[in-house]
């Protein structure tokens, strides 16, 4: 089996237009390609455009700068499509000017307004601000229009010059990031959502491997996409058969009479990459895998036939797809039932869950906007289809079960813009320790550790679920009724005073309020229900309270400001007047913006809706505690959306750059990665101002007495800290390698000797540290999450790290509003926040120290995790006595540039 070579440094990503393309360096091996490219593939009004002139030696000339003797200023990008170089950016320092570089681009004729220059510039940036580049320089043609709006829609400042019929264009690389990301995010998301088109609304589908046998995947999908009414062309691909199942079969898709957009695969593994590739040949641009169990090989080449033809994969191990848009009516999964056509968009990693799913919103009353089984996720990823659901005009409402979402970091940024416009459901899956086992071995996707996952998931605006059952009644609230109030106060009114009880506690479980009443309601309440009612909140109506009155029970409750949600539960009796208790609430459906659920304890589905006379719905819930969680979750989005946009916390400090190299250094000489040593460790901290106490690292006693004189002025009570130090070590209290409160020589040397003899040659040496005054001893740090991305946490630190495990996490970028909140919910937040009696610490300070870590955490993919603890905080300021960090090698991830996913699965070994 040929194994796939991706060259170095290549990135796959997606053009304007969907297209995939590859990014990477230009060098001498190229020379015959980029000649090519000016000479042949670029009209002469174009070369007019970029040499200012037509010299017919420019092509040559430019070929042999490009791709001649390797010179480390110049800097050049290729786009290739399909094995094609379509366009070339490059930049070159200015003699004597290194900060600025002089910026040249070509694009093909053939692929000119296709978003290959933006691209190009956007890696080129990228680049060059590595290189400590911060401007672009380039002289343009007045009439090249289609580069000054290339320039003008970069998302970067632009000042352009006027002289003769040039116009010279400098574009700083170094100023206004907020506007350049967020253009650099709105073209990934409107070539991703173009590229999604052939899988989501195709115009014709093939189902390759359509086989006779019934009861075969293969046939199951090419029935259910016939008998649901695909509007477009449908074909059967089967060289062994002339019908499948009522269709006539063609034997390869070369023969089809058309060119599908989408093909189904249910072909054995070791044929799939064969037929992708065949499939990209054809020009088909979305492909549903069925089939699972490809091993690694397998996986690589299907991959790389994807990214050549720019097909875009869902898949493999899926279930399959459905798109019920009328206009398409596509139903091509082999589930049991059909779904509804609705507005939630539904995406799941297991192919069970999706039926399961599927069959319960279809029993409620849900209907799906688009399905799709993501399965083993190689290409297209929870993020895909949340971005196609902002923007497809039906979806209101996105529900997902996956145990992992992809790029981590690419989801938190999603999830975070798009949970403003619809609500976004999940199940939490893979909670527990078991359940993460599962997960992994599943799908080889590792999950999150559980500790923060509830607050990660509400911090990327995300509802997480704890079951699907609890999905689809949270959905069912939110699809049918506006959000409450953020407060999340309750008004439970009952006609049986136990159940109004118990309604009431669940509530209170569940974190909703339930406010006492003010005198005039009451009193208003006590005027209507019948004697013996009750009138504070629970409301007891009494089995006897007519039903007229009951309705004016609830227009009178959702009318008082102090209510923001309504919970009635109702039994059936034969008591009271009018057609009902039920029939009441239903009639009367008044409701002021106020979200009103009904608890039915003898219904025998957990969840359904009621339709109200106005043709509202209204979920009506079996068990008062479901009922309470959906309005506890609803309550949650209504508070998150209150809340304004918090900017970015950003450190006074923040030497990225140099971190970068340190970073680049130490993975240079530990190419697997590693513990950075305490000197590396201070340079590295010491970008952000991370307040690491002063340590002299001595070896041998002389040295470590002479150390001991420098720092024992500025101990506390002129004490000193000794610690041996060896190469990986990761414990040292445990090891009991670290001496506190040294005084004078005499208890220096003996707390050296005494390491001599215990530690003796593994001991590379002692770090000597002044003793910091006495604090609260904190943790604060950065762990690198499978889901989430990086983490930044704070908590608790020193000896009761483990002890009292008091933490929490936000994901990074932190904002201000997070510094904020992760300080004052820590259970120990009044030591920090102070009480009376005991000043606060130094909170600017522990902010400065949170906002630095952020940024180490964005600055530097390659840190697995940074550590400093204790970080001793006191009202005079913070001092961390102990710090280590430790670096993988990774791929610089740049979370602002377009780039496609490579999954681990299928990356080169
Ligand atoms: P480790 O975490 O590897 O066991 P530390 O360097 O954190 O080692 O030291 C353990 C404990 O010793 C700290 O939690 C702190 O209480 C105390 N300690 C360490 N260094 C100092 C110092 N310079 N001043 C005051 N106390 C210190
Ligand atoms: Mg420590």
């Amino acid at each position: 089996m040929p194994t796939v070579q991706y060259p170095p440094h290549a990135v796959e990503a997606l053009l304007a237009d969907g297209t995939t393309a590859t990014i990477r360096p230009i060098g001498p091996a190229d020379h015959a390609a980029v000649l090519d490219l000016h000479a042949e593939r670029m009209s002469e009004g174009s070369r007019r455009l970029r040499f200012f002139g037509a010299s017919r030696r420019a092509p040559q000339m430019t070929a042999d700068r490009l791709c001649g003797p390797q010179r480390s200023e110049l800097l050049v990008l290729g786009a290739w499509v399909d094995g094609e170089l379509v366009g070339e950016a490059d930049c070159e320092p200015v003699e004597g000017r290194p900060e600025a570089a002089e910026l040249a681009l070509a694009v093909a004729d053939a692929w000119q307004h296709r978003g290959v220059g933006t691209l190009l510039i956007e890696h080129l940036v990228h680049a060059a601000r590595k290189r400590g580049v911060q401007r672009f320089e380039a002289d343009t043609l007045a009439d090249n229009l289609a580069v000054h709006r290339l320039f003008t829609d970069l998302g970067l400042p632009v000042h352009r010059r006027y002289e003769q019929g040039e116009i010279r264009v400098v574009v700083p690389l170094d100023e206004d990031e907020e506007h350049y990301q967020e253009a650099v995010d709105q073209r990934g998301r409107a070539a991703d959502v173009a590229s999604l088109s052939a899988l989501l609304r195709p115009r014709s589908v093939a189902v390759v491997g359509a086989s006779r046998r019934p009861g075969s995947v293969g046939q199951a999908v090419l029935r259910k996409i016939r008998q649901n009414g695909f509007s477009g062309k449908l074909w059967a691909v089967n060289p062994y058969a002339q019908r499948v199942a009522g269709e006539a079969a063609y034997p390869s898709l070369a023969s089809l009479p058309g060119t599908p957009d989408l093909a189904v695969l249910a072909v054995p593994a070791e044929v799939v990459a064969g037929a992708a590739e065949e499939c990209g040949a054809a020009g088909v641009r979305a492909l549903v895998v069925l089939t699972a169990g490809l091993d690694a090989d397998q996986a690589r080449l299907l991959m790389h036939a994807c990214r050549r033809h720019s097909i875009r994969l869902v898949g493999p191990n899926s279930l399959g797809i459905a798109q019920l848009d009328p206009a398409v009516r596509l139903d091509a999964e082999f589930g049991g039932a059909a779904a509804l056509p609705g507005t939630a968009g539904v995406a799941v990693q297991s192919g069970g869950v999706g039926i399961a799913l599927l069959g319960q919103l279809a029993r409620l009353g849900i209907g799906v906007s688009s399905f799709v089984s993501l399965g083993d996720k190689y290409d297209v990823s929870g993020n895909d289809l949340l971005q196609w659901w902002e923007g497809d005009g039906r979806t209101d409402l996105a529900l997902l079960h996956l145990e992992s979402f992809g790029n981590p970091r690419g989801f938190s940024r999603t999830a975070r813009r798009v949970t403003r416009t619809l609500p976004v459901l999940t199940v939490d899956a893979g909670r527990s320790a078991a359940g993460r086992r599962g997960a992994a071995s599943h799908t080889a996707a590792a999950a999150t550790p559980t500790v923060t996952r509830e607050a990660l998931f509400r911090q990327a605006g995300i509802t997480a679920t704890r079951s699907i059952a609890e999905l689809v009644e949270t959905a069912a609230l939110l699809h049918a009724q506006p959000l409450p109030g953020a407060r999340g106060a309750v008004a439970v009114v009952s006609n049986a005073g136990g159940i109004g009880i118990l309604a009431a506690d669940a509530c209170a479980e569940a974190g909703l309020s339930l406010p006492v009443l003010p005198a005039a309601t009451a009193a208003e309440l006590a005027g209507l229900l019948p004697d013996g009612a009750g009138t504070s909140n629970p409301v007891d109506t009494t089995a006897a309270v007519g039903s007229r009155e009951l309705a004016q029970c609830i227009d009178g409750l959702t009318k008082r400001r102090e209510i923001d949600a309504l919970l009635v539960a109702i039994v059936p009796t034969a008591l009271g007047t009018g057609p009902g208790p039920l029939q009441a609430l239903l009639d009367h459906p008044a409701r002021r913006g106020v979200p009103v659920v009904a608890v039915l304890p003898d219904q025998e589905a957990p969840v359904r809706y009621l339709t109200c006379a106005d043709g509202g719905r209204l979920p009506a819930y079996a068990d008062p505690a479901a009922a309470a969680r959906a309005l506890a979750h609803a309550r949650d989005r209504a508070r998150r959306l209150a809340e304004p946009p918090s900017p970015d916390a950003v450190p006074d400090t923040a030497d990225s750059a140099v971190a970068q190299h340190l970073a680049a250094a130490f993975l240079a000489d530990h190419p697997q990665g590693g513990w950075l040593d305490p000197k590396e460790t201070a340079d590295l901290l010491d970008c952000y101002d991370l307040p690491l106490t002063t340590s002299i690292w001595a070896r041998g006693e002389h040295d470590v007495l002479l150390a001991v004189r420098t720092l024992g002025q500025l101990g506390h009570d002129g004490k000193v800290v000794l610690k041996a130090y060896w190469p990986e070590q990761v414990h040292k209290s445990a090891a009991d390698a670290v001496r506190t409160g040294l005084r004078g020589a005499d208890e220096v040397r003996a707390a050296y000797r005494d390491f001599e003899e215990r530690f003796g040659d593994s001991m590379a040496g002692v770090v000597v540290q002044p003793m910091a005054a006495p604090g609260l001893e904190l943790l604060a740090g950065v762990v690198q999450d499978q889901v989430f991305g990086p983490l930044v946490m704070l908590g608790l630190g020193g000896t009761a790290t483990d002890l009292l495990d008091d933490r929490t996490a936000r994901l990074a970028p932190l904002t201000e509003r997070d510094l904020t909140t992760m300080i004052s919910e820590l259970r120990a937040a009044p030591l920090l926040l102070g009480r009376p009696g005991t000043p606060p610490v130094d909170l600017a300070a522990l902010r400065r120290v949170l906002a630095g870590l952020s940024r180490l955490a964005t600055d530097l993919p390659q840190l697995a995790e940074a550590d400093l603890n204790p970080l001793i905080a006191r009202p005079g300021g913070l001092l961390c006595v102990d710090a280590r960090v430790r670096l993988e090698p990774r791929p610089a991830f740049d979370p602002y540039l377009r780039r496609l996913r490579r999954p681990a699965a299928t990356a080169q070994e």
